[in-house]
């Protein structure tokens, strides 16, 4: 009998999980979403959006492949050529890496908006009082005094001077329908989901089949990187141009299916 299977299905503190586990990553965002349920931070339903993301990424092998880490590098730069970028944050996001979402809106000077499939007062609240722990100044989302249209009302409330007025939103763990109604809308999106297959990382301008745990610090980093370059306008502009959405989300379908 190996060690680790005695470790508790039930952690009471993300430090007792071994860092050398060989299933680390997944234990740790199991744990994370279950403190959020607690928390009232995340709906009980995204512990089956999270279940379906941890089958997907052990198929992928747990790690960022490739076509992944382009689709990170593009997302980062059209981040950085974006007029008004938002970055929107619901029950899973906040749960999972609300640090290193505060961290990438300070990168690329976005605006994080608290944006819910379930949306409740007290959810909203618990929420922004999480990010504002993790170093948020400013979250958007709480007045929701526009509407995405041909969405139903609660699903549709975004803040008028956030991702409703945004030009580039970045969209993790997104429903089908609100990434196909803000695609509608025009907007250039970016979409974080272990799924090729699901709706919403069909309808991105950049899908990114990866976990967000991986994702995040890596589109920061490439920030980082893409600024310290000095790159121009046209310079982004081009490793936004040679990115292929259809490509990587035919790579990652294939590291899934074939495991190549
Ligand atoms: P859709 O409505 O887009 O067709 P769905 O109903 O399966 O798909 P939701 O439950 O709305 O999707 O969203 C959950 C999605 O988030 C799933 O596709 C899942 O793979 C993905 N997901 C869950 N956890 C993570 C994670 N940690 N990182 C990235 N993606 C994740």
């Amino acid at each position: 009998m190996s060690d680790y299977e005695t470790v508790p299905a039930e952690v009471d503190d993300e430090e007792e999980i071994p860092t050398d586990h060989p299933r680390y990553t997944d234990l740790v965002t199991r744990h994370r979403i279950e403190r959020g349920v607690e928390a009232g931070i995340t709906h009980l339903q995204g512990m089956h959006a999270e279940g379906r993301g941890s089958a997907f990424d052990y198929l992928l092998g747990e790690e960022t492949i490739e076509s992944a880490d382009d689709a990170e590098r593009a997302a980062a730069a059209q981040l950085l050529l974006a007029e008004r970028p938002v970055l929107s944050i619901n029950g899973n996001v906040a749960a999972l890496v609300p640090r290193e979402m505060v961290e990438l809106a300070a990168a690329v000077d976005a605006d994080l908006e608290v944006n819910l499939f379930n949306r409740t007062p007290a959810r909203i609240e618990a929420i922004a009082d999480h990010l504002r722990a993790h170093g948020a100044t400013e979250i958007k989302g709480l007045e929701a005094d526009a509407r995405i249209p041909a969405l139903e009302h609660q699903r549709a409330k975004v803040d008028a001077d956030g991702i409703y007025a945004a030009d580039v939103v970045l969209v993790p763990l997104e429903d089908g329908d609100r990434a196909e109604a803000l695609a509608a809308m025009g907007k250039t999106e970016i979409v974080i989901d272990l799924n090729p297959l699901s709706r919403s990382p069909q309808v991105a301008d950049v899908p990114i089949v990866d976990n967000i745990v991986r994702a995040i610090p890596n589109v920061t980093a490439h920030a980082e990187d893409l600024l310290e370059a000095g790159l121009t306008t046209a310079e982004l502009e081009s490793i936004v141009a040679e990115f292929d959405a259809e490509r990587a989300l035919e790579a990652a379908e294939r590291r899934i299916r074939e495991g190549v």
